[in-house]
């Protein structure tokens, strides 16, 4: 069910950085250049719903540099709320394109296209927040891989209440872990939040709600006027389960961050082979319907605190 109307997104066609849909908004004073991409799945309108709202109240950075950008516009533009899992990309996954030899290779795509023309304004970026949503009902998600930059940044936004350490994927590169962000050396930090299921008035309310306080948390806007809700829980992924059929089905609709209390329970099939769970208390992260071989299907994963 599609609770939100997808935006019309054509007033920020031209940007104004000479790259279509990127509006880029100088405070004029010293401070970083922080950037809050929506739609690198085309589907995942939430994050649309957001920095649209942002962009229409007049956000103004008080510091530095703030670049809204809707990233996979070409998916978007399919989007169809009667067939709305059609849309997520229309060559292949904008969020697994990001390595210098996909970057720099001969082979091309809507998608490599457009990360291509992202990839300089990009380099100059010190802080992002990567908008996404979730297949399956589930409570909003900050994805930090495995560096501490980034699980400090996710605490420092203070919100969502789980944070999840995960390996990332089979299939390629997020811009969340792309040059600097994933380099531990380097000063620039991605933070990637998925911000609940994908349609719900909820998951638009709270990307809009995260990206006010990461942009606060950064400094390029005022302070902090609401305490985060409770205290962050630590979530490890262990196991990434990784779709090799075209048939890879749930034994039920399980929900985002479902615990299942005894090890060698079954969760799904893959073709003809049963996947279950490595050990007890196991949390059930994003599964994902729909998917098909070399794709993320379901996480594994135990919470640490
Ligand atoms: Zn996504």
């Amino acid at each position: 069910m599609v609770e939100v109307t997808p935006p019309d997104l054509t007033p920020y066609r031209n940007g104004n950085v000479g790259i279509p849909y990127v509006t880029s908004l100088d405070a004029g004073s010293p401070g970083p250049h922080v950037l809050v991409m929506a739609l690198t799945h085309g589907n995942e309108i939430s994050g649309a719903v957001a920095l649209h709202r942002l962009l229409s109240e007049g956000l103004c950075p008080k510091r530095g540099k703030l670049t809204l950008a809707f990233a996979n516009i070409a998916a978007y533009e399919r989007f169809d709320s009667g067939q709305p899992h059609r849309s997520r990309c229309v060559d292949q996954d904008f969020n697994r394109a990001w390595d210098a030899m996909s970057l720099d290779g001969p082979r091309n795509s809507v998608e490599l296209a457009r990360a291509r023309e992202l990839r300089p304004l990009i380099d100059t970026v010190d802080r992002l927040l990567d908008l996404h949503s979730m297949t399956a009902p589930s409570p909003p998600l900050a994805l930090v891989g495995l560096h501490d930059k980034s699980l400090a940044l996710a605490r420092h936004v203070g919100v969502p209440e789980i944070i999840v350490r995960d390996p990332g994927h089979a299939e390629g590169t997020r811009l969340r872990d792309y040059g600097a962000f994933g380099d531990p050396s380097a000063a620039a930090v991605a933070l990637l939040v998925e911000c609940g299921q994908h349609w719900l008035r909820a998951t638009a309310d709270f990307a809009y709600a995260i990206t006010l306080r990461f942009l606060a948390t950064t400094g390029v806007i005022d302070g902090l006027t609401t305490p985060s809700a409770a205290a962050q829980r630590l979530l490890d992924v262990t196991h990434v389960i990784t779709a090799t059929s075209n048939h890879f089905a749930f034994v039920e609709h399980f929900q985002g961050l479902a615990m299942l209390p005894k090890a060698g329970t079954i969760v799904a099939h893959d073709g003809g082979i049963a996947i279950s769970t490595p050990y007890d208390d196991c949390v059930i992260i994003m599964p994902s319907t729909r998917v098909g071989p070399g794709q993320t299907a379901v996480r594994f994963g135990h919470f640490r605190e």
